[in-house]
């Protein structure tokens, strides 16, 4: 441990993410500076590293299959036409077709749908399901559109990306910005094209060939995460506090979840701010509350108070849930938080140098690239289902889920171990060597 201490500390003035990097101090309640990409591309270059790939071949894998950006006009209720920037990107399809959500955020853009697709392919190739990595998005802000123009949005989005997509080729799920309906418009905007085929997106409402616990899987496999490593640091439920930054999909799930075990949620915050309440704040009630449409900040129950996100931060934890989007524990506020662990929901949401902070704290971390793969679990069973006209219970679902994120964890902790590296690069590794494994025997690189 001491000496993977000393090796981070010479290696961050030399990483790029030293003080003259991009990931420079940013205030301690807003995102960092350094991209998606970058944050990637780091523990990337950290993986092969340590495992030695060839520099040939790790090239093959810093650059994407193929990039798709389209041009997405729209006409809204005022009469003008908005134009919006669409992207597919397929990072790597050896093991299997590509797979990854679509995110509808006004700040998407190349570099981050870039290094999300990129995500993906690790993700599959640790949790061991037949999937190559991709994701989209468009840089639209779902919430000021109108319901109608969200709708013109997916469907005009589909029409213009659907070539490169299909149940063999690239099978698109919801991400930020996006969700069962919004699956539901692709779908049937795919079928006008190419007749009824429900496999190809997957995340879809239940009346429309969706699986039972697609919702709440991303949120249930970061509890499954949980209870693995837990008793590493003789965790129990009933004596966990935890916070959820950013109470979405994943979060509102992973905190109703971890409730559900005994745990008490403590604070949580959205876009709009950040609420907390050392006695707990019903998940469940909470998780009402913004679905009918109300803020997260004006939920008013016994010993709630509406704090600021840094307060957040600080709030005195267990376990700290990352679930909104990437950048947001950073060198500037890596030291405030006040935890034993995080599962990261979110994609990217650590910087390498907020991660080394963490790291030298001792804060266990458990990564995004296996604590959020859930979801992509049970959008590969609903896949299943629909290739095979088939549907299974809940209990199957999140039972088949469990039995695969256990494994997955007790793979990446063996690995962690044997190795000496944090969970996160042994995870990296891990995913790597599948993916450098099944290019190789197939022959796209040699
Ligand atoms: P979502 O849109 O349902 O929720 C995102 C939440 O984050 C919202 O509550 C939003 O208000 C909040 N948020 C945005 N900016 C914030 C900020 N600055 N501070 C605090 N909260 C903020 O999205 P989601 O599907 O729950 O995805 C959340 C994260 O999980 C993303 O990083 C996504 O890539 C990742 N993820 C999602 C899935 C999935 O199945 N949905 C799967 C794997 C990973």
């Amino acid at each position: 441990m001491a000496e993977r201490a000393e090796k981070r500390q010479a290696d961050r003035s030399a990483d790029g993410h030293g003080p003259s990097g991009s990931d420079r101090a940013p205030p301690p309640g807003e995102r960092a500076e350094v991209s998606n990409h970058e944050i990637v591309r780091h523990y990337f270059d950290q993986a092969t590293e340590r495992l030695g790939l060839r520099d040939d071949l790790a090239e093959v894998f810093r650059t994407s299959y193929r990039e798709v950006q389209v041009q997405i006009p729209v006409k809204l209720s005022d009469g003008k036409v908005r134009v919006f920037a669409g992207y597919r990107v397929q990072h790597n399809g050896a093991r299997g077709p590509y797979k990854g959500g679509i995110r509808f955020h006004p700040e998407v853009d190349l570099d981050e749908v870039r290094a999300l697709a990129e995500l993906m392919t690790w993700k599959t190739a640790i949790v061991g399901i037949p999937y190559g990595g991709a994701k989209g998005g468009v840089n639209v802000d779902p919430h000021e559109l109108e319901r109608s123009e969200v709708q013109s949005v997916a469907r005009s989005f589909m029409d213009k990306v659907e070539k490169v997509l299909g149940p063999t080729r690239d099978i698109p799920a919801p991400d930020v910005g996006t969700n069962a309906q919004t699956m539901a418009w692709l779908m049937d905007e795919y079928g006008k094209l190419h007749g009824h085929t429900p496999a190809c997106v997957t995340g879809k409402p239940i009346a429309l060939e969706g699986s039972y616990g697609r919702e709440s899987a991303t949120g249930r496999g970061v509890v499954y995460m949980y209870r693995e490593a837990a008793p590493q640091l003789d965790l129990v439920p009933s004596e966990t506090r935890f916070v959820v930054q950013g109470y979405g999909n994943v979060g509102s799930w992973a905190a109703r979840i971890m409730q559900q075990l005994g745990a008490r949620l403590v604070g949580a915050s959205a876009a709009s701010g950040a609420i907390r309440a050392e006695g707990g704040i019903d998940a469940d009630e909470l998780a009402r509350h913004v679905a009918e449409g109300g803020n997260l900040v004006d939920f008013d129950a016994e010993g709630v108070e509406q704090v600021s996100p840094v307060e957040l931060l600080e709030t005195e934890c267990e376990v700290f849930i990352p679930a909104a989007l990437g950048g947001m524990i950073h060198r500037g506020n890596a030291d405030r938080l006040n935890c034993r662990m995080i599962v990261e929901g979110a994609n990217a949401p650590t910087t390498p140098a907020g991660n080394e902070i963490l790291e030298d704290r001792g804060i266990n971390v458990v990564p995004d690239v296996m604590a959020n793969a859930g979801g992509v679990v049970v959008s590969y069973f609903e896949w299943v289902q629909n290739l095979q006209h088939f549907r299974w219970d809940e209990r199957e679902v999140n039972d088949r889920l469990g039995r695969i994120m256990r494994k997955a964890f007790r793979e990446v902790s063996a690995k962690s171990r044997e190795d000496d590296v944090s969970l996160r690069i042994a995870a990296f590794a891990l995913g790597i060597e599948r993916v450098v494994e099944a290019a190789t025997t197939r022959g796209y690189i040699s």
